[in-house]
């Protein structure tokens, strides 16, 4: 605290990072904050890359904050700044050679993408990670010319590339390396309605398929290898294999790190002081008595005004139940809410199918209580609002019941 202002510092201007800031500026008018990223775009939409890339949506319509607002709220934003170290003793961040002293610290750095490590890909023109704006235009650009392209990965990111790859009009193939898409949280019967949905838009899943190695030609990818020995031509190579979280800059500190930066229902590390939100933080949530990490936007944007508030000296707990929802190539929808089989394995699933609507319902029971559900299919999430309610509640119900529950969505 300098003159009676205090000074918060936040790394990472994702849609935590952003969130945090503002809320930060509402609580307290006088106080400096400064955020920093490595990257060179003020806030932009990461949900709104795939439509990008599916050229359904124009470039400055996903940047969804400008210098001018961060000029409004007096929030000192720099650019394409790493911050390289932090000195949680003397409490100072480090940046571009400049040391910022704070007060309070928000660490909302997110994850970077797992790089693709098949003979071939290091150096290639052609293949690509899909998590920044950067990304998106340079695959963009790739599908222009590009005649058959691969998405590599059994993830949402795969997926998304898979999507963008067939709406751009290029033959596409999808290499998934389990038995469906997201093996941990579907079972079969979703993974086939969601099998369907992809050769309806003419994709070629490969499933149980790893790439093997890339064949190049001067220093373009020309061919993807599956491990199995199939031989796939591509001009454009996506990979969605997960991602590293940016906890590089607490290593060696006493701040505890697990798959994440742990912090409690307050968003507040095991040191005093220093605050973790978005994709980043391993958050404690008191529905399902455990911490983990959920990387999806609401969440982000959720857990930015909780931490400001605790920053700022108040005491709100996150309790809020997860979400997300997203299109499954053109015919299908696919929502999830609360936990799944991905999160704890001693969960209870009941579940519901109707082919005709082609519907798929599915909840996940723990200690008698819902705690999440997997809901497939246009139109099917009427009730999703009351599966919500009850899983915040703790509601509890006899396992008579679970299966009537499931028609709260019919
Ligand atoms: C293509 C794509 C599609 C998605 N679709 C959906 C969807 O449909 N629904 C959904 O809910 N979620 C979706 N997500 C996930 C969602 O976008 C993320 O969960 C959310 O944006 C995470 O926000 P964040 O602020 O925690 O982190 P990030 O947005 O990752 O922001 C962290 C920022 O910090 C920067 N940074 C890291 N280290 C440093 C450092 N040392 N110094 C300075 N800056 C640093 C990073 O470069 C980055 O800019 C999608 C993600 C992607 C990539």
């Amino acid at each position: 605290m300098q003159n009676g202002q205090r000074r918060y510092a936040i790394v990472g201007n994702g849609f935590a990072g952003t969130t945090a800031a503002e809320q930060l500026r509402k609580q307290d008018a006088s106080a400096s904050i400064v955020m920093f990223t490595d990257e060179p775009y003020t806030l932009y939409n990461r949900i709104a890359l795939p439509p990008l890339l599916r050229k359904q949506v124009a470039q400055a319509k996903v940047i969804i904050r400008d210098l001018a607002w961060h000029e409004k709220h007096a929030i000192d934003l720099h650019l394409s700044t790493k911050v390289e170290h932090i000195d949680f003793e003397e409490k100072v961040v480090y940046a571009g050679g400049t040391g910022y002293p704070y007060d309070a610290l928000l660490i909302a750095t997110g994850g970077r993408p797992n790089r693709c490590e098949s003979p071939g890909a290091e150096g290639a023109h052609n293949v690509f990670n899909f998590q920044y704006m950067d990304d998106t235009l340079a695959i963009s650009e790739s599908l222009e010319t590009a005649k058959s392209a691969v998405a590599v990965g059994g993830s949402f990111i795969a997926y998304e590339l898979a999507e963008a790859f067939s709406a751009r009009g290029v033959e596409t193939h999808w290499l998934v390396r389990g038995p469906r898409f997201l093996r941990r949280m579907l079972d079969e019967i979703a993974g086939e309605m969601i099998d369907e949905a992809a050769r309806e838009d003419n994709v070629h899943v490969h499933y149980e398929e790893e790439l093997g190695s890339l064949v190049r030609s001067n220093g373009s990818v020309t061919k993807a290898i599956t491990k199995s020995g199939k031989e796939i031509p591509a001009d454009c190579v996506g990979v969605g294999l997960g991602l590293t979280m940016n906890t590089e800059i607490v290593a060696g500190t006493p701040i505890e790190v697990k798959t994440g930066i742990v912090c409690d229902d307050r968003l507040e590390t095991n040191v005093k002081g220093i605050f973790a939100a978005g994709d980043i933080a391993e958050f404690y949530d008191p529905i399902a008595d455990m911490n983990y990490r959920m990387g999806t936007w609401n969440n982000a944007g959720a857990h930015g005004k909780v931490v400001a508030i605790n920053m700022a000296g108040g005491d709100m707990r996150y309790h809020d139940v997860p979400e997300y929802s997203s299109l499954l190539f053109s015919t299908q929808t696919i929502t999830q809410f609360g936990i799944s089989p991905e999160y704890r394995d001693d969960l209870e699933m009941v579940r519901k199918v109707d082919a005709e609507k082609k519907w798929y319902r599915a909840l996940f029971f723990w200690k008698n209580r819902l705690v999440g559900g997997v809901l497939i299919g246009k139109g099917n999430r009427a009730g999703k609002r009351k599966f919500l309610e009850a899983i915040k509640a703790k509601t509890e119900f006899p396992p008579g019941e679970w299966e009537s529950i499931l028609d709260w969505t019919a």
